[in-house]
């Protein structure tokens, strides 16, 4: 075609109203039809994935605990909870359109309480993982309330979006896990006498997140200017668990337990409490006591708790889960040709300096890591060298080398 007289094979342009004609084998394409195309294709693939999403394939709370299971280690009782919680949560996504007389299914958010370390995150990421649905973590203390430093609640969902690769009917039946609820706790329980309004105030607005509606989202998070464009988000199908340490709440929980057991088979039910892990019985009225306003603590109608991670556990974490740390070293020594082992000893050892130095279950990594870097170091180097067995004394060496200060921050 005379160069002087090519069009757009869209709309019909002349290359002289365009400001870009690309070239095809056959045809051209001008820049408006390019944005135009754009836009449609965004829309499609927004309405195909909104089909999927709705098409969550929803296993069984009994199928759903024996996938975290390969995961998390002991926790039973809080991966009972959740699994029927998640169940119910994509049941309710995936009910047909309701009539108004129907029954109308409220969304189980979720509080998991435990100490730090325990898995609350690990829960989570798992559960999202099985889903295949979008997943972002959030932390609570970074937040505040509109106008003051910090971060504006539905920053929260802007990284929602970003996880979703800002397809938005995904990141609308996404998980979000909001970490360290407790640090926004208010102060007193009587609002009356002390307004600690930075806690409460943030509570207020996170309220509105946990209430499903519409929430207009700045893309890139941080704080809402006037002049970003915003994305709507519907947080009505979006799946919130929160964990925190809450730290000191067993006291809470003992002064409940004492009232209430007081006059009514005292020593009956008094002889049955384990006050060892007083956790178990936390209730949401230890919730609120603790400084969580009530319109929270009820959006959070799933509530469990985490155990300390005993000996056993830690030992268990350290070679079980499906991606346990020695199977991961093992891996990576395998990519150099060389079988990695252990005496059992090291394994104790191991277990024993995590608990020594309290660095609950993270510690396990960063210990293996100390006594397995000079082998690293070395052994890839050395071509001959096809198995490396670690001893306990070995191990010992390695960690007495280690600074103790370098462990601890990990
Ligand atoms: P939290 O959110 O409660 O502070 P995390 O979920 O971040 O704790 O756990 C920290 C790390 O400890 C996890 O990455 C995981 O490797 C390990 N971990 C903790 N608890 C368990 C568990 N029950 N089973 C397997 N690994 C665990």
């Amino acid at each position: 075609m005379d160069k002087k007289h090519q069009r757009c094979s869209f709309c019909g342009r002349d290359k002289s109203h365009t400001k870009l004609l690309i070239a095809g084998i056959d045809a051209h394409i001008c820049d408006s039809c390019v944005i135009q195309a754009q836009s449609i294709l965004q829309e499609e693939i927004a309405i195909s994935s909104e089909a999927t999403f709705k098409n969550i394939e929803i296993k069984k709370p009994h199928e759903i605990k024996a996938y975290i299971d390969q995961y998390v280690i002991g926790q039973e009782e809080a991966k009972k909870v959740l699994s029927v919680a998640v169940y119910n949560h994509y049941k309710r996504i995936n009910q047909p359109e309701k009539d108004d007389q129907d029954v109308e299914i409220e969304k189980s958010n979720i509080v998991i309480v435990g100490e730090t370390g325990t898995g609350k995150t690990l829960l989570a990421r798992t559960i999202a993982r099985m889903l295949h649905v979008p997943f972002c973590i959030a932390d609570a203390t970074i937040l505040t309330e509109a106008g003051y430093v910090g971060e504006d609640v539905e920053s929260i969902l802007s990284k929602l979006l970003q996880a979703a690769d800002y397809n938005v009917p995904a990141a609308e039946m996404g998980i979000v896990f909001i970490d360290e609820i407790d640090k926004i706790a208010r102060k007193s329980d009587n609002p009356s006498i002390t307004r600690d309004v930075s806690g409460e105030g943030v509570q207020q607005a996170l309220l509105k997140l946990l209430e499903g509606t519409i929430v207009n989202v700045p893309p890139h998070g941080g704080r809402k200017h006037p002049e970003q464009k915003m994305i709507q988000v519907n947080t009505q199908n979006i799946l919130f668990i929160t964990g925190g340490a809450f730290n000191a709440i067993d006291k809470i929980i003992a002064s409940r337990l004492q009232t209430n057991v007081i006059g009514f088979n005292f020593d009956k039910e008094k002889d049955s409490i384990d006050s060892e892990n007083l956790l178990q019985y936390i209730a949401p009225a230890d919730l609120r006591k603790f400084g969580l306003i009530p319109e929270i603590v009820g959006r959070f109608p799933v509530l469990t708790h985490l155990n300390p991670l005993t000996r056993d556990i830690l030992l268990r974490i350290l070679l079980e889960p499906k991606n346990s740390i020695i199977k991961q070293f093992k891996k990576l020594f395998k990519m150099d040709g060389i079988k990695l082992t252990f005496d059992k000893e090291v394994l104790d050892f191991i277990v024993d300096k995590s608990i020594e130095f309290k660095l609950g279950a993270r510690g396990l990594r960063s210990i293996i890591e100390a006594i397995l870097t000079d082998a690293m170091f070395e052994l890839p180097s050395k071509s001959d060298i096809k198995q490396f067995h670690v001893t306990g004394a070995y191990a010992e060496k390695k960690i007495q080398k280690a600074s103790i200060a370098r462990l601890k921050v990990a």
